[in-house]
């Protein structure tokens, strides 16, 4: 079922080619631009109207508005079964409280007697908040998104999520429940490209907002990407992956269920075993097939794992190990070894860091505290997952007084000038007559 990758007893490869070894998802976000870019324009130019027709054909709903009534948020969460209730206070207890720390405060620097510069955090005014509902309900995305959204101080909270056939053209009944458990009272039953380009430009009540964040699937995650710079956007978080990096060790019945757990997302979701234990290799291999078959979403599992976007890499010692999950940045990766801790601590490229037996990525997905918004497709190589500091902005506040202006005229004179730029020195000159 996985493919494998034997880098075994030559020299690693460098990083470019490395990157080209390791498996990958082979639809790249770029692909689906072509189908993306005539939607966003569509409701750009028509609005509701456009959006209605194009839910109509990718969720198979007709919805006159696509505002979600308060009526429904009330409904959802006063007939929330009370364990999942239970559940979700839990997930927003363990998330807050690790978000709580996140959020930087106001510093102030004497660069000079009379001359200072603060850095105050300011929190985007109005953001829009995707929360993923084609192939599953992710009504922890709901907490993953507002709770750090909130802890920021964001004054304008929208969420949207796909409609729903089988609850009437609503969204799934947990999502809204657990958007009304946070206290959320705008979300539109709208999913995919179109949510974005709905956020974007605004459409119905739907008002533009300044920033997007959320994950989603190409589709969404292309529209983040075409609407950037017009909205701030998080990171492209796109179909999810797992790395493990495992020795001989690790339990064969975890990274198996590891891998089956992130591949049960998406058939486009990407699992990658890396170790150093071929016996590892061998065992994982011979378990998937059973333990696959045993899954409810065994056909979109089956997909995932047998993609060129999964495999096993077979590598000589951790430190080759810790080379090939670098290059390859993974959403989440998993350290399944010998002093998991400390191989943690030698990772650079990953959105979430799992460490050992009892960490699994699930629980991350759902109630460790950490966020599950994270980078994908190697983008961890340069963005962090979603975080309170995401929806804030850091603004310099440059105050000098007559003096402390002096103090540094003529440098500001001497690069203005080297700069050809004289009105620039000009502007300090002025004030010294
Ligand atoms: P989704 O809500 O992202 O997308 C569903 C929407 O896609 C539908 O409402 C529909 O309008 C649109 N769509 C479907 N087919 C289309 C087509 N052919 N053309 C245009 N639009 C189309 O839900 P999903 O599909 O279940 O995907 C969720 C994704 O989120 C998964 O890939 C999962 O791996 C990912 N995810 C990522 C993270 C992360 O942090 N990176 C976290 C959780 C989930």
């Amino acid at each position: 079922m996985l493919a494998r990758i034997d880098l075994r007893g030559s020299r690693l490869p460098g990083v470019r080619e490395l990157t080209g070894l390791l498996p990958r998802a082979g639809t790249d976000i770029d692909s689906v631009l072509a189908t993306v870019r005539p939607i966003c324009e569509d409701v750009r130019e028509r609005g509701a109207e456009a959006v209605r027709e194009i839910t109509a054909r990718f969720d198979g709903v007709d919805a006159e508005d696509f505002a979600v009534p308060q009526a429904a948020l009330d409904d959802a969460l006063a007939s929330i079964d009370p364990a999942l209730r239970e559940a979700l206070e839990e997930a927003v207890s363990r998330v807050r409280k690790v978000h709580a720390d996140q959020r930087r405060t106001d510093v102030t620097t004497e660069v000079v007697p009379g001359g200072t510069v603060t850095e105050r955090w300011v929190p985007v005014r109005r953001v829009g908040l995707y929360v993923p509902g084609g192939l599953a309900p992710l009504l922890s995305s709901v907490v993953m998104n507002v709770v750090p959204a909130q802890l920021a101080g964001v004054e304008s909270i929208a969420v949207a999520t796909p409609p729903q056939r089988d609850n009437g053209g609503l969204p799934d009944r947990g999502v809204l429940a657990a958007c009304a458990l946070l206290g959320v009272t705008e979300v539109y039953a709208v999913g995919g490209a179109q949510a974005i380009a709905v956020f974007g430009y605004g459409a119905g009540s739907c008002e533009p907002v300044d920033m997007v964040t959320g994950p989603g699937n190409v589709y969404v995650t292309a529209a983040k990407r075409l609407l950037r710079g017009l909205i701030g956007i998080d990171s492209e978080a796109g179909p999810t992956e797992v790395a493990i990096l495992a020795d001989d060790t690790a339990d064969p019945v975890h990274v198996a269920a590891d891998l089956i757990s992130q591949a049960e997302h998406d058939p486009l979701a990407g699992a990658v075993l890396v170790t150093t234990s071929e016996q590892l290799a061998d065992a994982v291999t011979a378990l998937l097939p059973e333990q696959v078959a045993a899954t409810k979403h065994s056909d979109r599992i089956t997909t995932a794992l047998g993609g060129s976007q999964s495999g096993v890499v077979l590598v000589d010692d951790l430190d080759a190990g810790l080379a090939v999950v670098d290059a390859y940045a993974a959403e989440h990766l998993e350290i399944q070894t010998r002093d998991a801790r400390e191989v943690a601590l030698r990772v650079r490229n990953a959105g979430a860091v799992f460490v050992g037996a009892w960490s699994p990525v699930s629980l991350g997905d759902y109630a460790a505290g950490s966020n599950h918004v994270l980078p994908t497709g190697g983008c961890a190589r340069h963005s962090s997952g979603l975080s309170v500091q995401t929806f804030l902005r850091g603004i310099h506040l440059v105050d000098y007084d007559e003096q402390a202006l002096a103090g540094v005229a003529r440098h500001v004179d001497v690069l203005a000038h080297a700069e050809d730029l004289p009105a620039h020195a000009a502007a300090v000159a002025v004030r010294q007559r």
